[in-house]
């Protein structure tokens, strides 16, 4: 079920609640918390609801159920034993568009309470929509100990200063990065201390020491190969902190889910002969947001400096004068390596690595084919899908044996990773049969052949030769080998998405 969530002032406003036994009485502690005025419906009542009755904080009524006690509520909890009973109010309140809860009962409910984590005047809510209501309830203990008691301090005393933060800082850009140093500073640490005097007057100095105006800046970070979960923290932090994301094609949809919501994305992605934004374009980009006085973060696929041009924009910051700061991510080849089961270097197959790209523009000069052909070194070829026949070609000319092994590996630690694995001699083909397409990374040499018993992501790779009988004892391959042609139709098909 989907929920549309919905923080409500009950203040002085009439609730009902019908029933007067345990679960009705943790309803109406939530309620008067909230300050509701709240009328009970019940025979008998616990204890502390006839405490509270006597307090005069709840009306009591001894009276059954009846339609026209919903005219002047809000809303209205039904928390009987008696389904009959809690079906009737449910009815009433449906035909007088009253919002109503029949505890324990979804359907028949027109709002749910959600778990709660209370730091007020911070409230989390959490919701599974009635489908998983124990799972809303772990979610809200995992919270309750990863939030610190002092966080409704610290919500109350930017209530206090609000007005003057507002006063002070005039530019959205300088007010967020002052609460941002507020909430993650000494005034933060002097609340978790209970020292709530001194952090207001540590909070009061730092808004008269802040600088009004905003300045801009750049973060480079680096997205990682796409599963968000290798992110690194520093990276979530820069992504919640940015006013605008100029962000590459490859950087996947769940990495971007994770930034600040209001801020600004640009796509200036580019893919191999489809240039979107040119590189000029996009410094010229940087520039203006950044002097636009906005907190910059250039976003790019695995990390920032490796095959990511990420030097020439520096380059060019620098000689703009705009302050930046680089985090690094994990490349294409340290992840795909780890989600393909391939140790880059192993004492006995390769004391080195090499990071090379096969695509030709991407670098000026002419790769030095005898030293890529040298044995007992691993290659990790970054955007090599188109490349890959040259390649095969020229390592063999050059002296690398035909039979040295490979994985490629097609959108590495994605959900929909698959490997390809083979030997040089075969290598062009097999990508082709198997219509592996961009990004995917290919890793050749010695180690390439562990990816058969270490791999441990996804599929298992595709590994039998083209037409080739599969060996009983090797790991057996998900889908059968399509047959070359028909595999490079697929491959046009696929690559065009
Ligand atoms: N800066 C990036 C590389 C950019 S070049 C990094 O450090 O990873 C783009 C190439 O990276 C692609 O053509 C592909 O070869 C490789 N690549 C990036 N993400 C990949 C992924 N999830 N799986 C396989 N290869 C990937």
């Amino acid at each position: 079920m989907k929920l549309y969530p919905l923080f409500a002032d009950l203040s002085q406003r009439a609730v009902l609640v019908v029933g007067g036994g345990p679960v009705a009485e943790r309803k109406i502690e939530a309620l008067l918390a909230a300050q509701a005025a709240v009328t009970v419906i019940a025979a008998e009542l616990t204890g502390r609801l006839q405490d509270w009755v006597a307090e005069g904080r709840v009306v009591h009524r001894r009276e059954a159920f009846r339609d026209d006690w919903l005219d002047p509520v809000w809303l209205v909890v039904a928390a009987t034993a008696d389904r009959a009973v809690n079906r009737q109010v449910a009815v009433a309140a449906g035909r007088r568009r009253i919002l109503v809860n029949v505890v324990d009962d979804a359907t028949l409910s027109s709002f749910h309470v959600p778990a709660v984590i209370d730091r007020a005047p911070l409230t989390i809510a959490i919701s599974s929509g009635g489908d998983a209501p124990m799972l809303a309830r772990l979610l809200r203990e995992r919270l309750e100990s990863l939030l610190d008691h002092s966080l409704g301090a610290l919500a109350a005393l930017a209530a206090k200063l609000r007005k003057r933060i507002r006063v002070r800082f005039a530019d959205m850009a300088a007010r967020r990065r002052f609460y941002e140093s507020l909430f993650a500073g000494p005034v933060a640490t002097l609340l978790r201390q209970g020292r709530p005097d001194e952090a207001l007057a540590a909070a009061e100095r730092a808004l008269a020491a802040a600088p009004t105006g905003s300045s801009g800046s750049v973060v480079l970070v680096g997205a990682g190969p796409g599963d968000p979960g290798l992110l690194t923290l520093r990276a979530l932090r820069a992504l919640n902190e940015a006013d605008v994301i100029l962000h590459d094609r490859l950087v996947s949809a769940e990495v971007l889910a994770l930034a600040r919501r209001d801020a600004e994305r640009i796509e200036v992605g580019k893919q191999a002969g489809q240039h979107h934004t040119t590189q000029d374009g996009i410094h010229a980009l940087l520039l203006e947001q950044a002097r636009a006085g906005r907190r910059v973060v250039r976003l790019k696929g695995g990390d920032p400096f490796v095959f990511g041009r990420g030097g020439e924009e520096l380059e060019f910051l620098r000689a703009h004068g705009i302050p930046y700061e680089v985090v690094p991510g994990i490349t294409a080849a340290v992840a795909c390596a780890a989600y393909a089961g391939v140790p880059l270097t192993h004492r006995d197959h390769a004391q080195s690595v090499r990071f090379v790209t096969a695509h030709c523009q991407a670098s000026r000069d002419t790769p030095d084919w005898a030293v890529l052909a040298q044995e007992r070194q691993t290659l990790a070829v970054y955007m090599g899908v188109a490349g890959l026949a040259e390649l095969q070609q020229r390592l063999i000319e050059h002296g690398r044996a035909a039979t040295t092994p490979f994985a490629l590996i097609e959108n590495g630690s994605r959900a929909e990773q698959r490997v390809v694995t083979g030997t040089l001699a075969n290598l062009a083909e097999r990508a082709a049969a198997h219509a592996v397409c961009s990004p995917a990374l290919l890793i050749l040499g010695e180690v390439a052949a562990l990816a058969t018993s270490l791999g441990w992501f996804g599929a298992p790779p595709l590994g039998a030769a083209v037409h080739a009988i599969r060996a009983p004892e090797s790991r057996q391959p998900e889908r059968a080998d399509t047959p070359a042609r028909s595999g490079l139709l697929a491959a046009i098909h696929r690559c065009r998405h």
